[in-house]
């Protein structure tokens, strides 16, 4: 991965996917938006309390930088589950999704920006090169636990005809197992859910553990049979990179968001 900028936007790519062409993605930073504190600068979520002009002025930004109309940037409102919404006609009433509940999005239509907001949570994108199909997921370790990384890989291969080992993943900036220490009933949910937590948080004291949520989705997507040259992982922690990244934990509810973006070139 590595830091770029296009237009305002200061963006980290994903190189394995910019090496195989054919969609523009990233993971946004906060430079260069017009958000004031604590939102400052480029807050790209609206479930936020700042401005929702100002929050639109920075999706705009956004779709600018990268030659996307800002009406087709798609978002949903994100409530920490494993639903998906599919994209696949050229143009549907692109004003209506942002209020269906869900956590990811995949389309096979090029032109069409999907995005999801974190500042904590892993966004991850999907790109299948051969069927042209990405998809933005949003996990949180909620929607970690209900699997929905593995979901959207589920999606590409059950609705597209893909096959796991074409697929690529990006696993963007999130904060990191050095800032996020969580407590009995976190892991107890995960291992319910048959995943091997151990793998991906140590102990931290009683009945606390530091997760890795980049790697427990990581270790998800392994399981779908994605190869390990496939997955890139961001190594950068949005709470330690306070110049780069809004953290929810790190400025206690009041912040922006960032946003995972993929979008197929026409
Ligand atoms: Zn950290």
């Amino acid at each position: 991965m590595e830091i770029r900028k296009s237009g305002r936007v200061h963006y980290v790519e994903s190189k394995l996917f910019s090496a195989r062409g054919g969609s523009v993605q990233g993971f946004t930073t906060r430079h260069e938006g017009v958000s004031r504190p604590p939102y400052n600068s480029l807050n790209l979520g609206l479930s936020t309390l700042d401005s929702p002009h100002n929050v639109e002025g920075n999706r705009s930004i956004l779709a600018r930088a990268f030659d996307a109309r800002v009406e087709k940037l798609v978002t949903v409102t994100q409530v920490h589950g494993n639903d998906l919404l599919l994209l696949d006609q050229p143009n549907p009433d692109f004003s209506h999704f942002l209020k269906l509940e869900c956590d990811g999005l995949v389309t096979n239509q090029p032109g069409v920006m999907i995005g999801v907001c974190v500042a904590d949570c892993a966004p991850v994108l999907l790109l299948d090169p051969v069927n042209k199909v990405v998809a933005a997921i949003h996990a949180g370790w909620k929607g970690t636990v209900a699997g929905i990384v593995a979901k959207g890989v589920q999606a590409m291969v059950n609705l597209f005809d893909g096959r796991p080992r074409d697929i690529l993943a990006s696993i963007g900036p999130t904060i990191g197992a050095c800032c996020y220490e969580v407590d009995e009933p976190v892991a107890e949910a995960f291992r319910n859910a048959g995943q091997d937590f151990e793998v991906f948080a140590q102990p931290s004291g009683d009945r606390k553990w530091r997760l890795d949520l980049a790697q427990a989705n990581r270790q998800q997507l392994l399981r779908t049979g994605i190869a390990e040259e496939n997955i890139e992982v961001c190594k950068l922690c949005v709470s330690c990179e306070k110049d780069l990244f809004f953290s929810y934990r790190r400025d206690k509810g009041e912040t922006g968001r960032q946003m995972g973006f993929i979008m197929l070139k026409k």
